[in-house]
């Protein structure tokens, strides 16, 4: 049974879970910071630089292992309060419970730096993997679309500015800019 409860959150490559599963958490962790002032949490988008080339070069079974690893990564550097969840092909969401942008940073950064000394058997050693981030903080009282809003506009703007780089959302409310 549990099994199956598993399936219906998590995704079946990587093991992080589901967007589905984010959704919910992202729900309870909208309503706690509503609540109680005091409680923050951040979103972190990641997406895998130059991947379709990871695939080219080295095959898809490869680009498969290079998923797993991250996800791996991610989960040895996120807390038990934590959810890293993968919404698409080389795209996952981190939502850091009880954690400021700033102290969201220090933990995009680590995940960064485990990711630069990842080692596959089949990707030449020299070869590096990398990812680009984008970083928000919950705003109080917005709906959690401006809050994905942002951190996918942050990881644009780490994609566009070159990649393999973590970037904070603007603290500007105006889009326009
Ligand atoms: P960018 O740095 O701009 O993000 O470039 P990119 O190549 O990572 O981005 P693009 O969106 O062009 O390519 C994403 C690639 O991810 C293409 C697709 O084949 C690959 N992909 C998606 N899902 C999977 C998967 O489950 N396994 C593998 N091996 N590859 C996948
Ligand atoms: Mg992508
Ligand atoms: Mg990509």
């Amino acid at each position: 049974l549990s099994r199956i409860s598993e399936l219906a959150v998590k995704d079946e490559l990587t093991g992080a879970y589901n967007r589905r599963h984010l959704n919910d958490v992202l729900a309870q962790q909208k309503a706690m910071a509503d609540r109680r002032g005091d409680y923050h949490f951040t979103l972190c988008f990641v997406d895998l630089d130059f991947f379709k080339r990871v695939n080219d070069k080295f095959g898809h079974s490869t680009g498969d292992h290079v998923l797993v690893s991250f996800s791996r990564i991610a989960e040895s550097i996120l807390r038990e309060v934590d959810c890293s969840s993968r919404i698409g092909g080389e795209e996952f969401v981190l939502l850091l419970g009880g954690t400021s942008q700033r102290d969201a940073l220090v933990v995009a950064e680590r995940i960064a730096e485990k990711l630069k000394d990842l080692q596959v058997s089949s990707i030449e050693p020299h070869y590096r993997i990398t990812a680009s981030m984008g970083i928000t903080e919950y705003r109080s009282d917005e709906e959690i679309d401006q809050t994905m809003d942002r951190a996918d506009k942050a990881l644009y703007d780490a994609k566009r500015t070159g990649r393999n780089r973590v970037i904070i959302a603007k603290s500007s409310t105006d889009l326009s800019v």
